[in-house]
């Protein structure tokens, strides 16, 4: 484990998305990275729960700190399946975690079905002005970053939706 890539801690993030849409969760997985070990991992659990924050990189960073017992994520790095919102982006942050890398864009999120609201956009846009160095894309190939969204929409066309 000491050993994954960048690219392979992407992948594992991407796979743990395309896990969770596969069972008709939303295409959503994070991991949390420290000291070159995956400490955590968390999918999107918002549909199953009704708790609308229980996204993917806010559940991994909850395991994170559970498995720690600390909510100081000094030097941890979240890899995620797909551009975390603001509300992960803030979790990131008041847990002090270094920086986030994520596989799919918000736009490319977007293209697949899941379009973030104006006012998110906007202020996402704003966040990566004050700090363009704290959310980056990863090392992945696009088609790689979009099979979870293609899961989730496969899924939903053979109308096997939970
Ligand atoms: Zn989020």
């Amino acid at each position: 484990m000491e050993d994954m890539t960048e690219r392979q801690l992407l992948e594992t993030a991407v796979q743990l998305a395309e896990t969770n849409a596969a069972t008709g969760q939303r295409p959503f997985g994070a991991i949390i990275v420290l000291h070159g070990r995956i400490i955590a991992e968390g999918v999107n659990t918002a549909l199953a729960s009704g708790d609308p924050t229980e996204h993917a990189e806010v559940q991994a960073i909850r395991a994170a700190c559970a498995t720690l017992s600390t909510e100081d994520l000094s030097g941890a790095v979240v890899y995620t399946s797909c551009e975390p919102c603001v509300m992960c982006q803030a979790t990131g942050v008041v847990t002090n975690v270094e920086r986030m890398v994520f596989a799919a864009s918000s736009a490319e999120a977007a293209e697949m079905g899941f379009p973030a609201s104006s006012r998110a956009t906007g202020m996402q846009g704003q966040w990566r002005k004050a700090a363009p160095t704290y959310v980056v894309r990863g090392d992945i190939p696009p088609t790689l970053a979009r099979e979870p969204f293609a899961a989730w929409n496969a899924r939903r066309t053979t109308g096997s939706v939970v």
